[in-house]
């Protein structure tokens, strides 16, 4: 989705309140696609500071993980923060690539809103900080169900000494 800037870019306005609402079905992280379940919000401004051109704002979305340790689905919210400055394209820097483009006066608000949400996913996908994840044995969900399988509990540290020893 694109946002015209037209106004700050000409010097007309010093800031423009955008509140922006969008549909981005999945983010793409490092082979990882996590589907948003909810549009994506963007409530943030658009600001000249000496020339230069700034976003900032909130993204928000409701984003649908698979817990790392059960792989059962769960919902969460999924907040990140944006402050940004705005290159206008013909610009020396206008190669850079950290930078976002204004291009004819407009931005792409989608490609911000996205990259946002990617650096805001959680380094850990877990359900519950206590999640008992799955029986290694039986496969089991042991957070629904307990199963009597016999499992080497080994102190990891320890496993690394009997791993050098065979
Ligand atoms: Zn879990
Ligand atoms: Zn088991």
């Amino acid at each position: 989705m694109k946002v015209s800037l037209a106004e700050i870019v000409e010097g007309q306005l010093k800031e423009v309140d955008l509140e922006i609402e969008d549909k981005i079905r999945v983010l793409s992280y490092f082979g990882d696609e996590i589907p948003l379940v909810t549009p994506v919000v963007f409530k943030g401004k658009a600001y000249d500071a000496n020339g230069d051109i700034y976003i900032k704002g909130i993204v928000e979305s409701m984003a649908e993980y698979s817990c790392c340790r059960c792989l059962k689905k769960f919902q969460q919210k999924i907040i990140g923060e944006v402050h940004e400055k705005l290159i206008k394209e013909h610009s020396p820097k206008a190669e850079v690539d950290e930078y976002f483009l204004i291009k004819n006066n407009m931005i792409d608000i989608s490609e911000i809103m996205e990259n946002t949400l990617i650096l805001s996913l959680p380094m850990k996908i877990i359900c519950d900080e206590n999640c008992k994840g799955l029986c290694l044995v039986c496969g089991k969900n042991l957070n629904e169900q307990a199963c009597d399988c016999e499992k080497d509990e080994i102190d990891p540290r320890l496993a690394k000494l009997k791993d050098l020893l065979q």
